[in-house]
């Protein structure tokens, strides 16, 4: 079956210091029985892997350019991710969509180039809150995955995130019926677009305000294989909790 997965997205927070949470988290889980991952900024992808070093925990970008390389002041190519060692990259999050514009065909532009670089991708789809409101969730759900995801791509080099956009950063989480209904279309949404042997190895991840205190009965939930956590993966303690409860 499915490999749980914990990851962490640190956003634009930390600098050097902020990597004793690294020696804490391996400290806590020398043998994690579940698969972790971490993206922290740019600035910080090689020092965390030289700090993982043979630890289990793989490190992440958390956005790549579609071109391969080129006049793009300011940004990071997927080759570029992979030499500082990461072997993952988000792509697609809300707070890139909303920031920059980007929409489902540029996400896709930049997961193939990602792919090109061996590099597992980890694409987000959510919808806000007038979009729930308005009852077009799964719609909205299944044009992002439909749009944003590479035509062969395989179980293996993808995991999808569900981030409702109206849970980040906001302590209010779906009920757990809105979860598993949104998880089921999306695995029926990849069983349909890639067949059902690939489709049934992807991870698809929970994210918004995952805590320790309420990660037991989300990870409890079908179809969910992990969680894609923001604040809470600051603190290693904080994210030990989550990583329990998988
Ligand atoms: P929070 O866990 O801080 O709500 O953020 C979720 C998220 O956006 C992870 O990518």
């Amino acid at each position: 079956m499915r490999k749980k997965l914990a990851a962490g997205n640190w956003k634009m927070n930390g600098t050097e210091a902020q990597l004793a949470e690294v020696d804490s988290l391996i400290a806590s889980h020398p043998d994690p029985k579940v698969d972790l991952l971490l993206c922290p900024p740019a600035t910080l992808i090689e020092r965390m892997a030289r700090r993982v070093g043979t630890a289990q925990i793989a490190v992440g970008g958390q956005d790549c350019h579609a071109a391969v390389s080129g006049a793009h002041t300011g940004d990071v190519s997927a080759e570029m991710l992979r030499d500082a060692g990461a072997r993952h990259v988000i792509l697609g999050h809300s707070e890139r969509r909303a920031d920059h514009g980007e929409t489902d065909a540029c996400i896709r532009a930049k997961a193939e180039t990602a792919l090109a670089h061996d590099l597992i991708v980890v694409i987000c789809v959510g919808e806000t809150e007038a979009q729930r409101d308005a009852g077009d969730t799964l719609d909205v759900i299944r044009t992002q995955l439909a749009g944003s995801i590479p035509d062969g791509v395989t179980g293996a080099q993808l995991v999808v995130a569900y981030e409702p956009v109206w849970a980040i950063g906001t302590g209010r989480t779906p009920t757990l019926d809105q979860i598993a209904e949104v998880h089921d279309a999306i695995r029926a949404a990849l069983t349909e677009r890639l067949g059902a042997a690939q489709a049934d190895t992807i991870r698809l991840l929970y994210g918004g305000s995952v805590k320790p205190g309420n990660a037991a009965e989300i990870f409890a939930v079908s179809n969910v294989d992990g969680a894609l956590v923001g604040g809470a993966s600051l603190k290693a303690a904080d994210f030990s909790g989550i990583i329990a409860a998988l």
